[in-house]
């Protein structure tokens, strides 16, 4: 690989979230995530059955550049056919906070990177407002943002079950690389991934609920708030929001 061929694949990686890379032969030292602070003790629902079963193949030393090099070209499920490009993620890769929301769209799928188009624009606003307003020195950058499937559905339609299930396990793996905090999971679909769980948003927001014992908040996705006739379930957002960031960051 030429030199400028190389600096452009580091640059990429490091949009990506990834700024530590392993050769192979070396994993065995990887290196050990700091363990989590202790957590505030917010109320939890009880913790409800995973939707898919958790991959035997998250060894102890996974990163997230193991996990895109796992990836590959991926044609595990249909949803490759349609494709332009893998949504892998996007942040920091030792973010205390991950947004996990349903998979890419038009934009995303063009650009590569995960809520780019205007609901991406919104999630950025809620965060970066919503933490600058309560005093909380973050901006979209220190979190991680990804998605339950990699590719875009055809149409913007939701993700099949099967797709959920088979993409599902780079998104566990992504979420325990990461160790975050907590997790906010965007929407229904994201809350299904998780939790297993099938009410609405509706029902479900407001309330800790865990996945793999990270405290996990299920909110509106931003697409769902673009709408205009969805005022109060954009106030219930920043309300999520706030709570997710005091409870991550204080
Ligand atoms: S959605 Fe996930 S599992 Fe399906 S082809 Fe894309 S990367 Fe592979």
């Amino acid at each position: 690989m030429s030199p400028v061929e190389l600096r452009r694949r580091l640059e990429f990686y490091r949009d990506l979230g990834i700024k530590t890379m392993y050769r192979r032969e070396a994993q065995v030292e990887a290196t050990t995530q700091p363990s989590p602070e202790p957590l505030l003790e917010p109320q939890f629902e009880p913790e409800p059955q995973p939707a898919m079963e958790l991959p035997g193949l998250a060894p102890e030393s996974d990163t997230l550049f193991k996990i895109l090099e796992d990836i590959g070209d991926c044609k595990r499920c249909r949803l490759h056919t349609g494709r332009n490009k893998i949504v892998f993620g996007a942040g920091d890769e030792h973010a205390k906070l991950v947004f996990v929301g349903e998979g890419p769209g038009a934009d995303e799928d063009a650009q590569g990177f995960p809520f780019v188009g205007r609901a991406g624009q919104l999630l950025t606003q809620m965060i970066e407002n919503t933490a600058s307003k309560e005093g909380i020195p973050i901006l979209r950058k220190d979190v991680y943002i990804c998605n339950v499937v990699k590719c875009r559905p055809p149409e913007n339609r939701t993700p099949e079950p099967d797709e959920m299930e088979i993409c599902g396990q780079f998104l566990f793996r992504q979420l325990s690389a990461i160790r975050p905090k907590a997790i906010c999971a965007l929407g229904g679909t994201a809350s299904r991934a998780l939790l297993g769980r099938t009410e609405g948003v509706t029902r479900m927001r407001g309330n800790w609920q865990k996945w793999n014992g990270i405290p996990v908040m299920v909110t509106y996705h931003p697409s769902y708030l673009l709408r205009p006739y969805n005022q109060n379930a954009k106030r219930e957002a920043w309300e999520d929001l706030k709570k997710v960031l005091h409870m991550v960051y204080d």
